[in-house]
């Protein structure tokens, strides 16, 4: 649960714009997180929010960490109708919105005493620490370090409230984390912790924690051939830290599954004979037992899994949407927090931040993609995680097929080997369309006016048939410096086969500060009103506007064609 809860980014709810300046300072311990301001009461939050309550249901239920900045009270009466069972909770603090206090409300299985202590820190105060057997033994029994796992929860309740009305308590094995504990030690103990890896039902009296110290070797296999050499061994599932794999098996979908359905990382490591030799070499230390085909390695102490073999390296071209925050898919978010380095065009790159001081930033040119693709691949073959940026959607005029292009043309094995997912986003001419009404509410043809990479004479052919066939038309890279007059000619083509008063859309710099959205007809649209930052939809000979109450158009296509049904 803990490990589960501080990978997600927390989420930073405000209420009043006095309190931007301590959200951006929270900000700093937690790189990822988003910050929600009141609508209409805070300007310049990452996103806004009408219901505070509503949010914070929403945010609780999806598991986000939640730092509310205002008083507790608010936080406990929104969050009351679900505050049901304990133990699957995400951490929940209540900030004073100057900083001055930090309150961890829940979670306490999840960690919010240790996002307290982290919070108060930053801001320079003390936290209200207020767990009883925290306070008491100077530590949280129910959640212990990284690196090993409560055996039963239930139990282990019982366990500390007779530890705080005054048993006392042995430890048997190794429990390095407890030696600064204030815990009631006493030889002579009917109450134990005891830490190990064996699998078997803890008894009344002890609070069983299992140490991750033990890998499973494999050159393959699935869940089943895990589970049942674990249960073979009598070895507790809680204790496994990690699978590891014939490297030549890092494809291998059974493989990912098992790993996946046992929540353990799957690394990968040369296999030059046997199994046995290939973990022997990455756990010297380790005791090695064989179970048929598999060979499990109990280590002394928790295993460090980064220190195990290698993992496979991950690759994500994923779109940023056209720039809001809010219009970006939680997806790209959620991959932009495990990446390890970030690949892209600079003006993109700086839009996907902030990012964290562990994130390796690669700024490149615009125009080098193919190059920024190899280059891409030689860092996820490495075994990092890589992320490839483009505004809108990836697929669309951007990083996604220069990467496929590039795979495709490579022989090299490691490269074929990456775990390569292309995540979409909310492509220029759905956000420009979305804000002028739905001039794409019919079929509609996609076109890059660019000739950099395509003759101009096939743009001129495909624009006179599209227009031909009274397709709505969503002009990408309209016009630039290079290429100033190309557009002019472009427009003669369509108005070839389209009536003067089509209506035009022109988006610029739509989901980014200091958008622009304008409607006129063919006949006004001059190559002056476009720039490389426009986004051009040219309606068909259905597409129709009329007035909004604030002044504007309301533009769309109607789904019918012909006669009206
Ligand atoms: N992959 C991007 C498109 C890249 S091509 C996407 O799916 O949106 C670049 C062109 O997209 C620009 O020349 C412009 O025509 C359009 N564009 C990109 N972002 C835009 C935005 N925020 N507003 C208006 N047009 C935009």
């Amino acid at each position: 649960m803990a490990g589960l809860n501080t990978q997600v980014a927390p989420a930073i709810v405000i209420l009043g714009q006095g309190s931007l300046t301590t959200a951006r300072c929270l900000q700093q311990i937690y790189a990822q997180a988003t910050i929600y301001g009141l609508q209409g009461r805070v300007q310049g939050a990452d996103q806004d929010y009408s219901t505070f309550g509503d949010l914070l249901r929403s945010l609780y239920q999806r598991g986000t960490p939640i730092i509310a900045l205002c008083a507790a009270g608010i936080v406990i009466r929104s969050l009351a109708s679900l505050l049901g069972e304990k133990g699957s909770e995400p951490p929940v603090l209540a900030v004073a919105e100057d900083g001055s206090a930090v309150v961890p409300l829940l979670g306490g299985l999840s960690g919010v005493n240790q996002m307290a202590r982290d919070i108060a820190a930053a801001l320079g105060v003390a936290a209200a620490i207020t767990t009883s057997g925290e306070l008491r033994f100077g530590t949280c029994l129910l959640n212990p370090p990284q690196g090993y796992a409560l055996a039963d929860l239930e139990q282990g309740k019982r366990f500390v409230s007779d530890l705080l009305a005054g048993e006392p308590v042995r430890i048997e094995g190794q429990a390095p984390w407890l030696a600064q504990a204030q815990l009631p030690a006493s030889d002579a103990a009917q109450r134990t912790i005891h830490v190990g890896h064996l699998a078997r039902p803890a008894s009344r009296d002890e609070l069983l924690i299992h140490p991750r110290s033990v890998v499973v070797g494999l050159a393959s296999g699935d869940l089943q051939t895990i589970r049942d050499a674990l249960q073979q061994a009598g070895i507790a599932q809680a204790s496994l830290a990690c699978v590891l794999a014939d490297e030549r098996a890092m494809t291998d979908t059974r493989l990912h599954a098992a790993a996946q359905a046992l929540g353990v990382e799957l690394r990968f490591a040369a296999r030059p004979d046997d199994v046995a030799g290939m973990v022997g070499a990455a756990l010297p230390e380790a005791r090695l037992q064989c179970q048929g085909e598999v060979v499990i390695a109990v280590a002394p102490a928790p295993v460090e899994v980064t220190q195990i073999g290698r993992r496979r390296g991950r690759l994500a071209v994923i779109g940023l949407g056209p720039g809001a925050a809010e219009l970006m898919v939680p997806a790209v978010k959620a991959e932009l927090a495990r990446a390890e380095d970030v690949l892209g065009y600079e003006t993109y790159v700086r839009m996907a931040g902030p990012f964290r001081d562990d994130q390796v930033l690669h700024c490149t040119d615009n125009r080098e993609e193919m190059q920024r693709a190899r280059h891409a691949f030689e860092l996820a073959a490495r075994g990092r995680s890589v992320v490839v940026v483009s505004s809108g959607d990836p697929g669309v005029f951007a990083m996604a097929a220069a990467v496929l292009e590039a795979l495709h043309e490579s022989t090299n094995p490691d490269w074929h080997a990456v775990d390569l997912e292309i995540l979409p986003g909310v492509s220029a001419s759905l956000a420009t369309a979305a804000q002028a009404g739905a001039p794409l509410g019919h079929d509609f043809c996609v076109m890059s006016l660019s000739d950099n990479l395509k003759p101009w004479s096939i743009i001129e052919k495909r624009l006179d048939l599209a227009a031909q066939a009274d397709l709505v038309l969503a002009f990408y890279n309209p016009i630039s410096k290079a290429r100033p007059h190309q557009l002019g000619t472009a427009l003669d083509v369509v108005r070839r086969h389209r009536g003067a008063d089509t209506p035009v859309v022109l988006g610029r710099d739509i989901g980014r500060p200091g958008q622009t959205l304008r409607v006129v007809s063919l006949a006004q649209l001059v190559p002056e009103m476009v720039d490389m930052r426009t986004m051009v939809l040219v309606g068909s000979s259905t597409t129709c506007t009329f007035e909004r109450p604030d002044g504007g158009q309301w533009v769309y296509t109607p789904r019918w064609y012909g006669a009206k049904p």
